[in-house]
């Protein structure tokens, strides 16, 4: 398994179309504006330039359905992605509503959704879907990890905790090796991106967060890097499941 992006042979060289798509509330307002969202498009750029994939915003419109601002359960999301997904492009949906159908999943795209979110990805509409909530428009490069195949760092598919000496770290947590293993205690308190209460994993022995990496929830002020592990799956599930974008 590669474990640095140089074993990727190539880069890819790639411009992604990104379709934005800006539901409008139920008072006809657009909570989020052009100007907003290609700052977090050009930060979005920055995180993915190690891995030579650009983004570019190709469309840009405006739903006048505030439904869809509020209603995200499955019927209303297939509506709204059969009217207006561009197809071949990245479908960003901008929203107020995350439902509990999709949960925290508020820009659930990704290969690595939860059980019951990846019955739904079959849906071919859902294949290229993001929906970014307001409130929180920088996730969208966080989003795009999960788009790319990046599980969150704390997260285990396996169902087996990451030990906090790696030694399991190919089939526990996130299964990414240069992602230190992450005991999901981004509610603790920290300062200075320092855990002020350490916690210990079965051994007994520290864990060391990765409390800067983008697909970790720590505090946005934490967060900023994508590993040489992290490039290389998403180089390579670019390769293998998204080489058909435009
Ligand atoms: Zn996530």
């Amino acid at each position: 398994m590669a474990t640095n992006i140089v074993d990727i042979n190539a880069c890819p060289n790639k411009t992604i179309s990104l379709s934005i798509h800006v539901v409008l509330d139920t008072a006809g307002l657009a909570l989020a504006n052009p100007a907003q969202i290609q700052t977090t498009v050009t930060t979005l750029n920055q995180k993915f330039s190690p891995m030579c994939v650009q983004f570019k915003i190709c469309n840009y419109d405006t739903i006048w359905e505030s439904l869809y601002n509020q209603k995200t359960a499955e019927k209303y999301l297939t509506e709204m992605t059969t009217k207006y997904n561009i197809p071949n492009t990245i479908n960003i949906y901008y929203s107020s509503s995350v439902s509990s159908l999709w949960g925290s999943l508020d820009g659930s795209a990704g290969l690595t959704a939860s059980a019951n979110d990846k019955i739904r990805m079959q849906n071919l509409l859902f294949r290229d879907f993001m929906i970014i909530n307001y409130s929180d428009l920088t996730t969208i490069t966080h989003e795009m990890g999960h788009f790319f195949g990046l599980y969150d760092t704390f997260d285990k598919p396996s169902g087996i905790a990451e030990l906090a000496n790696g030694t399991n770290c190919k089939s526990a947590g996130d299964s990414i090796c240069d992602t230190e293993a992450d005991p999901a205690t981004f509610g603790a308190t920290m300062v200075n991106c320092h855990l002020t209460s350490p916690t210990k994993d079965a051994n007994g022995e520290y864990y060391t967060p990765p409390v800067c990496n983008l697909m970790s929830f720590y505090p946005a002020g934490c967060v900023k890097y994508f590993t040489p592990e992290q490039y290389n799956r998403m180089l390579n599930v670019f390769y293998t499941k998204r080489n058909y974008l435009w």
